[in-house]
């Protein structure tokens, strides 16, 4: 498909995969990536908000998506090889992946970190994300010019006092982004991407900073015109970077 074709268009009649899909900027995204005419595969381990979701963007004849119901904190690269084996199926093909979810955890001095809450962390922001990779790679690199994005943080790049757990996980996920790009560049036509979404105004932002007014922050479907770019070969000449949210794009 050539990069100048309108980034919506591109999307039509894509299939999506999305993390952390019940709430926050992973539900903004189901909503975006619909009306712009991609199947959605809704990720997430609420299965009665999903469910609400999916009725929402039935209720607005948007196509079909898909309800995925898996917690992180205990997916398995097994759980992770059968989703693969069941988009293949139904669709056979994956244009892109969007790595959502995540957890927050406690703002705390690292002096003080229990080990079951580091724990949780990792698996859902780290390991969940590695394993859906390896399960889905295969799949994706299938299909032409797909999209993986990862997302970070700014405190992925410079850690900042009593980020904790969360801190240190998405410092490991600019690595595995910076593996997965240097990996991919000569091998296969996907796409990979490092994103920080910046402040915006979702519950998980709400709880790290309780003192702060949500309205001085954008809202998660002010994004989604960036998010519509990095799935469009628009972004193609930005591949491999970490990159931070535009709202004017
Ligand atoms: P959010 O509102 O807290 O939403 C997080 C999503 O992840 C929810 O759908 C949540 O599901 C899901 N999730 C958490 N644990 C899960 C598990 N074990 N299994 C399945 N799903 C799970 O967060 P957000 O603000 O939209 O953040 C989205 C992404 O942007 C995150 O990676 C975050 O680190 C990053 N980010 C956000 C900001 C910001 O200001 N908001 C800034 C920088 C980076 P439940 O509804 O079931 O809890």
């Amino acid at each position: 498909m050539h990069a100048d074709y309108p980034i919506d268009q591109q999307l039509q009649g894509q299939i999506h995969l999305v993390t952390g899909a019940t709430r926050g900027i992973g539900e903004a995204l189901c909503w975006s990536l619909a009306r712009a005419g991609a199947t959605v595969l809704m990720l997430g381990r609420d299965e009665a908000a999903l469910e609400t979701l999916y009725d929402g963007l039935m209720a607005e004849s948007l196509p079909e998506p898909v309800i995925i119901p898996l917690d992180l904190e205990t997916l398995t690269l097994d759980a992770a090889e059968e989703l693969a084996g069941m988009i293949e199926t139904h669709f056979g093909k994956l244009n892109g992946v969007i790595h959502n979810a995540a957890l927050l955890g406690s703002r705390t001095p690292v002096a003080s970190i229990k080990s079951k809450e580091w724990e949780r962390v990792q698996r859902v922001n780290v390991d969940a994300v590695l394993y859906l990779t390896q399960g889905l790679l295969p799949l994706l690199d299938a299909t032409e010019n797909a999209t993986l994005v990862l997302t970070s943080s700014g405190v992925g790049a410079k850690a900042r006092a009593y980020w904790g757990a969360y801190a240190v996980s998405k410092f490991a996920i600019e690595g595995l982004a910076q593996l997965l790009a240097d990996e991919l560049e000569n091998t296969s036509s996907t796409r990979v991407f490092c994103i920080d979404p910046g402040a915006t105004r979702t519950s998980m932002r709400a709880a790290a900073y309780p003192g702060e007014d949500p309205m001085d922050h954008p809202e998660p479907a002010q994004l989604m015109p960036f998010y519509h770019w990095l799935l469009s070969m628009d972004s193609q000449p930005q591949r491999g970077q970490r990159i931070k949210a535009r709202l004017d794009r």
